[in-house]
């Protein structure tokens, strides 16, 4: 068969070839460049915030944002334990120790779980909350495939214990509050930080890059000083403090400034895409599309389908390689960060929703040049197969 219908491949349909030979032909194409601070202008418009950093991908900007954040060796910093490894690493590179949480039906992180685990399991001694003698700095917070988290809740929590709110919105550019308490504010700028990415699977792309952004202006000014080696002296290299090589490139921001360009299509198209597939499954017994959280606009980066396990019990991996075959890629979701090897000691709080999401999520074909054809030939094949495999 030479049909193949990707995952998710990156869109490159405006202006990205003429920037990116434009910072080319200037020379400009290390850490410095127009580009780049053209890319954190169009970001900070779009996302009606004040200042941000553009950074080398989304693990440095989270990495960035634990730093300001204050995270020190042997702090606590709450965690999701259903997302991808690269939310938890940076605070392990802060020689801190992780505590996983569980995920609500949203697939983000369970509100009700993080108050009773600060509630019940931690002391706050008015300055601080701790934990087994270690203070606990910060949650990170992932905006999972673009749905927004519960903020309403988390901020609530986080204010009374004195927690700094790390938004992962990684996946999740463009997302925001359409009612409620934080109407009109985007993913990455309700929480004391955000971290964007532009990897090549993310909504728009710059080859590798990413963002971060603070609700204090000041605060993201520092955030780039630390990622371009912290030099105080430019010209005469005093440094101090500890900087990073952690700045995007002036020919990854070009990339990026065209891509910010078309991300409202993209969105757009997402939507549309997203909407056809709600209507192939509609009323069909075996799985369930995931929606996004009521009251906000999601940028619909990722479609997951929720296979009812107890009519499709076969392993995700016999479905994934069957799809396969039929040149239609999925993926399953991630493995629990708190089994992988280097987190199999670290402590969880009543983890059990996301080992069932973690079983029974399969994403589907979400690439912006899908065509509506494509979409009814996953789908058909989707639930053809599943009604070969159900248990009788
Ligand atoms: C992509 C992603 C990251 C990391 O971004 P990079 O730019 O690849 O470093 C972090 N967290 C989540 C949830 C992601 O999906």
């Amino acid at each position: 068969m030479d049909r193949f219908i990707p995952l998710s491949i990156p869109n490159f349909e405006g202006n990205e070839r003429k920037y990116v030979d434009d910072a080319l032909k200037q020379g400009w194409v290390s850490t410095g460049g127009a580009y780049i601070t053209k890319l954190e202008e169009q970001m900070a418009e779009f996302l009606h915030t004040d200042n941000v950093a553009a950074c080398q991908s989304g693990t440095s900007a989270l990495h960035l944002s634990l730093i300001e954040a204050g995270v020190l060796p042997g702090d606590t910093v709450i965690v999701p334990a259903l997302t991808f490894i690269a939310a938890v690493n940076p605070v392990k590179y802060q020689f801190a120790n992780p505590v996983f949480m569980d995920c609500d039906e949203s697939l983000c992180i369970d509100p009700l779980k993080l108050r009773s685990f600060c509630e019940d399991e931690c002391e706050f001694d008015g300055e601080s909350l701790i934990y087994k003698e270690s203070v606990v700095k910060a949650v990170v917070v992932v905006h999972v495939f673009g749905n927004m988290a519960d903020m309403e809740a988390i901020m609530d929590i986080a204010g009374k214990y004195h927690i700094k709110v790390v938004e992962d919105a990684t996946e999740a550019l463009g997302t925001c509050y359409t009612d409620g308490k934080y109407v009109g504010k985007f993913a990455g700028t309700i929480g004391d930080f955000g971290a964007y990415s532009f990897n090549g699977n993310k909504i728009i792309t710059t080859g590798g890059g990413g963002a971060v952004t603070s609700n204090k202006a000041e605060t993201v000014d520092h955030l780039r000083f630390l990622s371009t080696q912290a030099k105080t002296d430019s010209h005469f290299y005093v440094h101090d403090e500890i900087g990073y090589n952690y700045r995007m490139t002036n020919l990854q921001a070009a990339l990026g400034v065209a891509q910010m360009e078309e991300l409202p299509e993209f969105i757009d198209r997402k939507q549309k895409n997203y909407r056809q597939y709600e209507k192939e499954f509609e009323g069909y017994p075996f799985v369930k599309l995931l929606s996004f959280r009521k009251g906000t606009l999601s940028n619909k980066w990722f479609y997951s389908l929720e296979i009812d396990r107890d009519k499709v019990s076969v392993p995700m991996r016999d479905i994934i390689l069957a799809l396969e075959k039929k040149g239609i890629q999925t993926r399953a979701i991630w493995g629990l960060i708190h089994l992988q090897k280097p987190y199999v000691n670290e402590d969880t709080y009543r983890i059990e929703k996301a080992v069932y999401y973690a079983s029974s999520i399969l994403n589907i074909p979400c690439s912006t040049q899908i065509t509506s054809e494509e979409i009814s030939i996953v789908s058909n094949e989707i639930k053809r197969l599943l009604e070969e495999l159900a248990n009788v």
